[in-house]
């Protein structure tokens, strides 16, 4: 039977990046769609994930044979250190026990998506879930490069630790219900995104569209600005190849243990190059202004490996170079101004 694959969080940044992989890779092909296929991209507005009713209708809508797993409330460094709370039950309820903390968010609302969507996988008999956790999971004191088997080893940083817990247990909870039921649930874990449909919202950005934004806002008078001293390093991946590795763990991936999702460790570049980069995509007349806070820089670094990936993969996949990426990342934020997440 061929397969109904449901992508959650299908309307955000990664999602959009599949959608447009499947539809213009040719059929049949590594990446493209298979003959029979049906690929089900869902938004917030189809199932609220936090709701175990949402959820349930949602796959007893669609019947889906395979999950790719992305819905999640994600946010940058700022947002992660900044939002205050989720779902107005829980204000009250975080209000009313006097408990505060800028991390619930995070926690609650991730834990609730992922365990709903696990458990109704499970009894409607998925034949197989990916999720997506994130290299923030990794723990803040760790030996580099990151690999797999260092998920569990140590606290994430405390930055986002709420976001960092919720996804690691992602990886607890698929390796209890293949234990226990034998479900055919794994994961993927991304270093940084960037594309085509990210969010652009200055607060709650990440990098790459949080200088994008600031570039364009120079036009209102104010400076590029960018937040932290530039130093930290970072490994960048493009959604439209973050895209065809999902599709590849779908169909070609047949293990619980999570895989790194990341260009190679020499590939790392700096959050000041970014910014300049950026910059001179969208033709800004000078250098970036950095803030020199070092306490805005988050994690010095934190490059992982992706030896398995590639090992697994093969060495006919080839990521998109940063400087192409960047420029078809930009050009489709200019393009889309007027409907882009700001
Ligand atoms: P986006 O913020 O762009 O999109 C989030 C998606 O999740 C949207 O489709 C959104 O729907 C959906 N969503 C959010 N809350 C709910 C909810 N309560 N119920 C149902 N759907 C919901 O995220 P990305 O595409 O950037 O991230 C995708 C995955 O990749 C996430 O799991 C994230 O943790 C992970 N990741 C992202 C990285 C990054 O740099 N962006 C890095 C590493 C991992 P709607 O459009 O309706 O709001």
């Amino acid at each position: 039977m061929p397969a109904v694959v449901l992508v959650t969080g299908g309307t955000g940044l990664v999602g959009k990046a599949i959608d447009y992989i499947i539809e213009s890779e040719p059929e049949g092909s590594r990446f493209g769609k298979k003959p029979g296929e049906k690929w089900i991209f869902a938004s917030s507005r189809d199932a609220d994930l936090r709701d175990p009713q949402q959820t349930l209708q949602l796959f007893e809508k669609h019947q889906p044979t395979h999950v790719i797993h992305l819905a999640a409330l994600v946010g940058g460094l700022f947002a992660n250190r900044e939002r205050k709370v989720c779902s107005d039950d829980l204000r009250v309820h975080i209000f009313s026990l006097t408990l505060f903390s800028p991390q619930m968010t995070f926690l609650r609302d991730n834990m609730l998506i992922n365990d709903n969507v696990l458990h109704t996988a499970r009894i409607k008999k998925t034949q197989k879930v990916i999720s997506c956790l994130s290299t923030c999971v990794f723990p803040d004191k760790v030996e580099y490069p990151l690999t797999e088997e260092k998920v569990h080893l140590g606290p994430p940083h405390d930055s986002n630790y709420g976001y960092a817990y919720a996804k690691r247990m992602v990886d607890v909870q698929n390796r209890a219900y293949k234990e226990e039921f034998g479900c055919n649930f794994t994961s993927a874990i991304p270093t940084n995104v960037f594309g085509p449909h990210d969010n652009f919202d200055l607060k709650y950005a990440h990098v790459i569209p949080l200088s994008s934004t600031n570039v364009i806002s120079r036009k209102n008078g104010t400076p590029f600005k960018v937040m932290g001293d530039g130093s930290p390093l970072r490994q960048f991946i493009y959604s439209r190849d973050l895209a065809k590795l999902f599709i590849w763990q779908l169909r070609e991936y047949e293990s619980v243990e999570p895989v790194i999702f990341s260009v190679d460790e020499k590939d790392e570049i700096s959050i000041r190059q970014v910014a300049n980069s950026i910059a001179d995509a969208l033709k800004y007349p000078g250098e970036a202004v950095f803030e020199n806070e070092p306490k805005d820089n988050g994690q010095d670094r934190k490059p992982a490996s992706n030896e398995k990936l590639m090992k697994l993969i093969g060495p006919d996949f080839k990521f998109t170079p940063f400087d192409v990426a960047l420029k078809e990342t930009v050009e489709w934020f200019l393009a889309n101004l007027s409907n882009a997440r700001t």
